[in-house]
């Protein structure tokens, strides 16, 4: 599949401010969307379905993956997460480029499906900064804190698979980088389209 819009999907480990900065994206970057992804873990009190998540229950999500309803998904901390390709597709066809905030095992089967995607990484400045993070948070359990630890190591090794890399040292300085990376990507010169009579060998 090769899209004709742009696909940026954005993987980090848990409590590097992916949701900050994609949000900060999406605000900034005109024609940017964020595709609202299927899970069946619970909202947090601060998330609204519909505009976080569409929040399902299991066997709702086991239908649609039946369906191959999905792009991609995965399961995360024991919860599943889906990015529905009908959303995707809508997107692109409304002339939008999507960012997706997903993790290493969805972002490795979109790598395949959509060759032309742009697979950016957010990593925390150090892993230290990442604990304190996921600990101020105080809407998971420690159970849960010290489970998003481990596997967080475990996803940092994954950034040598993503084009770029971008280090949440300072939001402002992360978000410039990735409007950086969007706007390097979209002036990309297999990406633009000529009017007619600049098309090359006429
Ligand atoms: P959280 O539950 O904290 O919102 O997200 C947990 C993890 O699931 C994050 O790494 C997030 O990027 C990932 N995630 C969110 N939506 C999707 C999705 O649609 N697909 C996949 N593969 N991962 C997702």
């Amino acid at each position: 599949m090769k899209a004709e819009r742009l696909l940026i999907v954005v993987s980090a480990p848990s409590g590097a401010g992916k949701t900050t900065l994609c949000e900060e994206a999406v605000r900034r970057v005109p024609g940017l969307v964020h595709s609202v992804s299927y899970t069946t873990r619970s909202p947090r009190p601060d998330e609204s379905d519909g505009r976080d998540y569409h929040f399902v229950g299991e066997a709702t999500f086991r239908q649609m993956v039946a369906e191959g309803a999905f792009a991609e998904w995965a399961t995360v901390h024991g919860h599943l997460y889906g990015t529905s390709r009908r959303d995707l597709e809508a997107h692109f066809a409304a002339g939008n480029d999507v960012i997706l905030d997903i993790d290493t095992q969805g972002a490795a089967i979109l790598r395949e499906a959509y060759r032309d995607g742009v697979f950016v990484f957010i990593l925390p400045p150090s892993f230290a900064q990442l604990e304190a993070r996921l600990r101020g948070r105080r809407t998971d359990r420690s159970e849960e804190i010290a489970r998003r630890l481990e596997r967080a190591r475990a996803e940092m090794a994954a950034y040598p698979l993503y084009e770029y890399v971008v280090v949440n040292d300072d939001v402002e300085r992360a978000v410039g980088m990735l409007y950086a990376i969007i706007t390097a990507e979209r002036s990309k010169s297999r990406r633009f389209t000529p009017a007619p009579e600049m098309a090359p060998g006429r």
